[in-house]
């Protein structure tokens, strides 16, 4: 790779310095080489972290010439190559400076920062930082054309994504949530308790708070639980998740369970509203049901 810090043209934000990045390096391997990509950009290490209690870290100067980064080296493979693309973040990011001089030292809450107030400048940062991993590792051009290669949402497709990606299992249901073409949301579970769900901007209000349980009527505790299974996807009441508004009918809700190991699970909510334009006519006289037993008919045809 040919690309330098001169091709970034001083740019300030995660998404300009991709697109920065896609244009200098258009045939960028996938999975992104994100340890040789640190080089392009003057770190000169990466090495092991050995501070008790942080995932990651990055040493540099005041004027950023060069850096060296720290990796948890305990974490998954996955995990690291998250970690190296959020301290690069810092490292590239012009405005990103360290609350203790020369260096940055970022905790497993700081990789999980996905919105941040206005005047919070530490959680700004992080933010940033996750946002320019993610996007590194998974850009949305690529990501795009991968996407397009599947049909309904399904969870299995995260494994998949994360495979191919070279990412983690949350990083890429975050980011399957947000690009899928259809309207889904998936809520990360740990021993019944909803700790966040990611979800596009145009998914309708979840009722369900972050750090509550998982409503009891979801399929989550219904279906076997035994080992890392995929439920299939099945129609449940809308009202378990989704705010109701007066006068407005809910959309159809599906749902689907990824149990996980150490009790984590990912929930797939899936809604489709009657008057979608895209419904083809032959569906108008048709229950969800029935559309949902065709689809499932064709999927595993
Ligand atoms: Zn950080």
């Amino acid at each position: 790779m040919k690309i330098t810090r001169l091709d970034l043209d001083d740019t300030g934000s995660p998404e300009g310095l991709i697109t920065k990045i896609l244009k200098a390096e258009p045939n960028l391997p996938i999975p992104v080489p994100v340890e040789e990509l640190a080089q392009c950009f003057d770190i000169t290490d990466i090495t092991v972290l050995t501070t008790e209690g942080y995932e990651g870290g990055l040493i540099t100067d005041d004027c950023k010439s060069e850096g060296v980064i720290l990796v948890n080296a305990a974490a998954r493979r996955g995990r690291r190559r998250f970690t190296i693309g959020h301290e690069l973040g810092h490292f590239l990011i012009p405005t990103h400076r360290p609350a203790k001089s020369g260096q940055f030292l970022c905790s497993r809450e700081d990789m999980r920062q996905w919105a941040a107030k206005e005047n919070d400048a530490y959680a700004r940062m992080e933010m940033e930082a996750n946002r320019f991993s993610a996007l590194l590792l998974m850009p949305p051009p690529k990501l795009r054309v991968y996407l397009g290669k599947f049909g309904d949402p399904d969870l299995a497709h995260i494994t998949e994504l994360a495979d191919h990606f070279d990412v983690s299992k949350e990083p890429a249901a975050r980011a399957y949530a947000s690009y899928h073409e259809q309207t889904i949301a998936i809520a990360v579970v740990k021993d019944g308790i909803v700790l966040r769900v990611y979800r596009q901007s145009r998914f309708p209000n979840i009722c369900v708070a972050n750090g509550s349980a998982v409503p009891r009527n979801s399929l989550y505790h219904y279906a076997a639980n035994g080992g890392q299974t995929i439920t299939e996807i099945r129609q449940n009441d809308a009202e378990l998740w989704l705010e109701s508004d007066w006068g407005k009918r809910l959309p159809t809700l599906y749902e689907q369970v990824f149990y996980q190991q150490e009790g984590f699970a990912l929930i797939m909510l899936w809604t489709e509203c009657d008057n979608d334009e895209d419904e083809v006519d032959a569906d108008e006289n048709r229950t969800s049901k029935e559309r949902l037993l065709d689809r499932l008919a064709h999927k595993y045809r």
